[in-house]
């Protein structure tokens, strides 16, 4: 388990629950998102009607679960949350569908690994608010068809992309979630510090919130951290100094890189002159599997501009010498 990781682990979930945000107004950031689904929310309330489904794409930690239980509570209706994982079966789906209340949201995370069978009776259940539930099998099954209660879907994916376009079709409103400034990181590190009890000054959450790679999640799970080592060493007070000690014991430097990130990087620059270089060689000399320097530690370093993926293999940037400290080799003439 990364300190890093954008998905949420055990103590998070014990956790966040007390850390989320409660309406629109409390939401953090994501200004454009948030005045949009204002307006989504607001219409459909004035019209008496449920409100239409909602698509929320974007990294883990960004806020979807969250933003999907505001959307329940702006509209004054229970929640039901699920997974797509958890969707084996169409009946799993037709289930759940079938037990909800007139108006409920029901939130399905990662929508985009349902199975096809559930996903096509999804289909009709957002248009029509109605399922055919398949019963018996071969030449003697019959379809029975089954009325729901009207509600709203809102499904949760990492990248829209990922869905096929006749379910993507079927949502009327789609927000892309992006990832957090500094400044708002900030924002939620002085909220979700107000909430813990915890005293902490601008510096110190501005130190947090550099190391939190744009994501409220880890912006939060960093500030637990720095709480244990401030209630040890400092009586619980959290200033630059303090946050930026408790975080190198955690090794998660000012950019938010942890030591998989470092190690990657440092065997880029020193061992292959920065690259270029394969990803299956890079994977050798930092000792672990392809899959993981490939999924967990480079879409980060990409994103920072800290490495690059070339045709010819990974390309380590400028940036990522003077990163690290070092310099970087002279060029060949030509
Ligand atoms: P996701 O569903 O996208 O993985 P969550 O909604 O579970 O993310 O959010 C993870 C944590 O980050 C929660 O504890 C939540 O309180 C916090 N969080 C996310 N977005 C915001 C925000 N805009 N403002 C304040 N806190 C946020």
């Amino acid at each position: 388990d990364r300190l890093v990781a954008g998905s949420a682990d055990g103590e998070d979930q014990a956790v966040e629950a007390a850390l989320r945000p409660k309406s629109l107004d409390e939401f953090v950031g994501q200004e454009r998102v948030r005045e949009q689904l204002d307006l989504v929310l607001k219409a459909a309330l004035a019209r008496g009607a449920t409100a239409d489904h909602v698509l929320l794409s974007g990294a883990p930690g960004l806020g979807k679960t969250t933003l999907s239980m505001i959307i329940a509570a702006e509209m004054g209706a229970p929640i039901r949350i699920t997974s797509g994982p958890a969707i084996q079966h169409a009946g799993d789906l037709a289930a759940i569908l079938s037990s909800l209340q007139e108006g409920e949201v029901l939130f399905l995370d990662e929508i985009h690994r349902m199975s096809r069978p559930a996903e096509e009776m999804l289909y009709m259940a957002m248009e029509d608010f109605r399922v055919d539930v398949i019963v018996g099998k071969g030449p003697g099954a019959t379809a029975i068809p089954l009325e729901l209660p009207p509600f709203t879907l809102v499904g949760a994916t990492t990248r829209a992309g990922l869905l096929p376009p006749p379910l993507r079709d079927r949502f009327g409103f789609t927000a892309q979630m992006e990832f957090y400034e500094p400044v708002e990181l900030e924002r939620v590190i002085h909220r979700s510090a107000h909430l813990l009890d915890l005293e902490i000054d601008a510096e110190g959450a501005a130190e947090i919130a550099g190391r939190s790679r744009g994501t409220p999640r880890i912006a939060n799970r960093l500030l637990r951290r720095v709480r244990d080592y401030a209630q040890v060493k400092a009586e619980g007070y959290i200033n630059r100094d303090i946050a930026s000690a408790a975080l190198q014991v955690y090794e998660v430097d000012e950019r938010g890189l942890d030591r998989l990130d470092r190690a990657v990087l440092g065997a880029l620059l020193k061992l292959f002159g920065g690259g270029p270089v394969g990803l299956s060689t890079l994977a050798v000399a930092v000792g672990e599997e392809r899959e993981t320097v490939e999924e967990v530690a480079e879409p980060f370093l990409v994103r920072e501009g800290l490495l690059a993926r070339t045709p010819r293999g990974r390309v380590a940037t400028p940036a990522a010498w003077a990163h690290l400290g070092l310099a970087p080799p002279p060029r060949s003439p030509g």
